[in-house]
């Protein structure tokens, strides 16, 4: 049994419940190794066991993906496989996923299995994800690499001209033939005024000179994700974004060189929101400073101005302070770093971030 198990079973005895059922696909993937995409497997994991409920097109798979897993069902919603299976332990509490379970499914559980008190297990689960193993950061960092490269060969065709669409296509083309097995969210460029659009997706817009061009994009590697942003310059960038650049960039290498072991998300959040004020953009930092990354590119802790999550070892987190402003542009730098026993390790660092003028 594996250790992420071994802490849920511990988790299900102080909270009295007699299993816990799963269908939200990330948390599939991480109690039984099952990879398909949303739906196709839910999970059962009781004080002794793990079952898994999925339809005959995954039976190979779950041989070889989740040797630990009994296989139960006819599908993944195989409710009814479910509730006999409860009878059988003669379960009481049963823990569900009520951030995420679906009203179609709620009412099946309800009526169906109406004979167990269902409880909802709110951010159970990602509090056991939260914290990386030594493998898990690993593929975490694998993927940070591959997309360190990736961007790195895609340059040559950040200029003038181009279509914000074809640099994204450019750049995820480069993901794919290094081994990721595709992104982790769809793929950001924004550029010239929609620069100052945080959430920039890739649209027809041609680069212009003078463009001020962010490209935040993640890559994913054996069911592991990254993420990054760089910003980049068509040519020497106006004073004011010359300045924003520069601005952004001390603020995240302040949160960087003044994070502590066990500080919470608030804390570091002000540290990079301080930087910004002082410079005169704060008011243009309109999001929060990082997510937690891992099996989802959003995930776990947050690192934002109410966050009370500690940051502590293994966890893995983006910092990536931002200015945009109407009219003018934006400016974002992201890294991802995991917290080992001592401070902060940058698992992106092997791109520079010194203001670039292609
Ligand atoms: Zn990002
Ligand atoms: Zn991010």
């Amino acid at each position: 049994m594996n250790s992420s198990i071994t802490q849920l079973q511990n988790l299900m005895q102080t909270q009295n419940l007699s299993a816990v059922f799963f269908t939200d696909s990330a948390n599939v993937f991480y109690f039984s190794g099952f990879r398909g995409t949303g739906g196709d497997a839910s999970l059962l994991v009781t004080p002794k066991c793990v079952y898994i409920f999925t339809d005959s097109r995954y039976t190979l798979q779950v041989a070889e993906q989740c040797p630990g897993c009994t296989l139960l069902g006819k599908s993944a919603q195989d409710i009814k496989a479910l509730g006999v299976l409860l009878r059988e332990i003669q379960a009481e509490r049963v823990g569900f996923e009520n951030l995420t379970v679906g009203y179609a499914l709620w009412e099946k559980l309800q009526s169906d299995v109406h004979f167990v008190t269902w409880v909802g297990i709110d951010k159970m689960a990602v509090s056991i994800r939260n914290v990386k193993t030594d493998g898990e950061i690993q593929k975490i960092e694998t993927a940070c690499n591959l997309c360190v490269q990736a961007l790195r060969e895609t340059v040559p065709y950040i200029r003038p001209g181009v279509r914000e669409n074809d640099l994204a296509s450019e750049l995820e083309y480069r993901m794919r033939k290094m081994g990721l097995e595709g992104t982790s969210f769809d793929t950001i460029v924004a550029s010239g005024y929609r620069s100052a659009l945080p959430h920039g997706i890739a649209s027809s817009r041609v680069i212009e000179s003078g463009d001020a061009v962010t490209i935040d994009f993640g890559g994913v590697y054996d069911g592991y994700a990254s993420d990054m942003t760089r910003t980049f310059f068509m040519g020497e960038p106006s004073a004011e974004l010359a300045q924003i650049y520069q601005a952004v960039l001390c603020a995240q290498q302040t949160a960087l060189d003044q994070f502590n072991v066990g500080m919470t998300g608030a804390e570091l959040d002000r540290i990079a929101r301080d930087v910004l004020y002082a410079h005169g953009y704060g008011p243009y930092f309109v999001h929060a400073l990082g997510h937690g990354v891992g099996i989802e590119v959003h995930e776990g802790v947050t690192v934002g101005r109410k966050s009370q999550d500690s940051l502590l070892p293994g966890m893995v987190f983006s910092i990536e302070p931002g200015v945009y402003v109407e009219g003018l542009g934006g400016v974002r730098i992201e890294d991802l770093v995991v917290v080992t026993e001592t401070g902060l390790r940058v698992l992106t660092k092997d791109f520079e971030k010194t203001l670039a003028i292609l």
